[in-house]
């Protein structure tokens, strides 16, 4: 299963993905968007969010 990959260093905390995918991805204490755990990454919001995010900075591995 694929997983979503955050490039924190190209980040610009925009917070479009965690509006778009809060399941997903959420802002952590340190200040960084972080990759939530999940069984599944297959939902369409997640999808939606990866293509959305104005850096390119979410990719899959
Ligand atoms: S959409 Fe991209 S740039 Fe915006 S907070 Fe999420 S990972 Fe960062």
């Amino acid at each position: 299963m694929k997983i979503p990959v955050i490039d924190i260093g190209a980040c610009i905390l925009c917070e479009i993905c965690t509006e778009l995918a809060p399941q997903a991805f959420a802002i952590n204490d340190a200040g960084f968007v972080e990759v939530l755990h999940l069984e599944d990454y297959s939902d369409q919001t997640i999808h939606e969010a990866v293509k959305n995010c104005p850096k390119d900075c979410i990719t899959w591995e």
